[in-house]
């Protein structure tokens, strides 16, 4: 993310203690201090929202918007507050845009059954890019398959950055529908979303931009990018599992119809007629992730205090450091070098496979990810079965980098 005219106020150190905000990160792996590197998969979690969880479960926990004894206020209370801290995490105007969903893959599959499809017809098309998420890709072929409509894909250069004219080129008068990734989970690739947006929009097409590797990175600002939809899961944010948002602008929230059926949803039900909540609550059927809800609040929390552009501009050094270290190993192929790049570095070595890599890696302490990362698309692309992948969180610092090369080097040794 953009780290222009960001001062910098914490020193390495600082960076350093922020480790101890994370228990998990105590433990020793096969004998080694734990280096953790997977944070694109999943991050790990701060003291502060393992208190909140423990704390929702002891002190409060009930059902939201349904009793109106104490517990259940407390629970709908904090539930609605949690809405109001992914509001002000995305900059939306107004909390009612926010719908909890259980992460990105829901909140896509959300847009592309209630919006897309019911305005598509044979011979339209969707918009995505090269660098999508199986997640970003697999709902619009969904919707495709169902409609007759068509995927239409963006290319990329071999540095792993957009091809924007292509990008607007495929722009075309049947396009009802654009999606991109806002950083590439692979790649790092940070794309020029705000551009896109606007492109998009000039032709009168509405986007979805995939955030799942963005707001934890950096801050995003949605009145300044102008999408219509976007989404996040809260387990790559230092939040729990099985809980995330969509943000979607409120006009287009309003026009569509609920996705999933059930309580929570309705306002009235009669064997005739049921009318439905407005939205948010019309698109959250059923009880929902009432603790993941509180908890990603207490992760957004945390996130916003320790100050999204001090984030940024620390782990973008991380990351400019640890590109470094890696392109001077020997054998070791970085791919994903687009300048506008955050949080994820993915290589491959000549010696040995990936999941070789990982396997020697995990025996130095080090967790990192080798496989096709859910993007076997742009796998493809680049020739490669899989890669292996360190990504970044707020705790990691050069050491983590240098002890990742420590064990390249003895990948090096045993294959070489
Ligand atoms: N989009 C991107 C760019 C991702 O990296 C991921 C997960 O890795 C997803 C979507 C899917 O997220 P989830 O599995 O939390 O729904």
């Amino acid at each position: 993310m953009s780290t222009a005219g960001i001062d910098s106020r914490r020193s390495a150190v600082w960076w350093q203690r922020i480790r101890k905000d994370f228990p998990i990160l105590d433990r020793r792996i096969h004998g080694k201090p734990l280096t953790y590197l997977d944070s694109a998969s999943t991050s790990q979690k701060p003291r502060c929202v393992l208190e909140t969880l423990q704390r929702y479960y002891e002190r409060s926990n009930a059902n939201v918007h349904r009793a109106i004894h104490l517990l259940a206020e407390e629970a709908t209370f904090e539930y609605e507050k949690a809405r109001g801290k992914v509001k002000r995490l995305l900059g939306a105007d107004d909390p009612r845009e926010i719908v909890f969903t259980s992460g990105t893959t829901a909140a896509i599959n959300l847009v592309a059954q209630s919006y897309v499809r019911p305005m598509l017809q044979e011979g339209d098309e969707i918009l995505i890019t090269h660098m999508e998420h199986h997640s970003n890709i697999v709902p619009w072929q969904m919707v495709c398959e169902q409609t007759g409509a068509r995927l239409r894909v963006a290319p990329i250069d071999d540095r792993g950055v957009l091809d924007l004219d292509e990008f607007q080129r495929l722009l075309g008068p049947r396009t009802r529908f654009a999606s991109f990734t806002h950083v590439s989970n692979v790649l790092g690739t940070v794309n020029p979303v705000r551009e896109m947006t606007d492109l998009a929009h000039r032709n009168e097409v509405r986007v979805l931009i995939d955030g799942a590797q963005a707001v934890q990175h950096g801050a995003v600002d949605l009145a300044e990018i102008g999408a219509d939809f976007y989404a996040f899961s809260g387990h790559k944010l230092y939040g729990p599992t099985g809980i995330g948002a969509l943000y979607a602008r409120g006009d287009l929230l309003h026009q569509m119809p609920p996705w999933q059926g059930g309580g929570e949803m309705i306002e009235s039900v009669s064997f005739e007629k049921t009318v439905y909540h407005a939205p948010p609550h019309k698109f959250e059927a059923g009880t929902p992730n009432i603790a993941g809800a509180i908890g990603l609040g207490a992760a957004i929390d945390y996130l916003l205090e320790l100050g999204l552009a001090d984030v940024a501009r620390h782990e973008a050094e991380v990351l400019e450091y640890g590109m470094q270290v890696l392109s001077e190993l020997e054998g070791v192929r970085l791919i994903g070098t687009a300048p506008e790049k955050a949080s994820v570095i993915s290589f491959a070595m000549e010696a040995a496979h990936p999941h070789d890599v990982a396997t020697i890696l995990d025996r130095e302490g080090v967790a990192a990810r080798a496989g096709h990362h859910c993007a076997q698309p742009l796998m493809e692309r680049f020739g490669l079965p899989a890669t292996t992948r360190a990504s970044l969180a707020v705790f990691n610092t050069r050491e983590d980098f240098d002890r990742l090369a420590g064990g390249l080097r003895k990948v090096n040794e045993i294959f070489g």
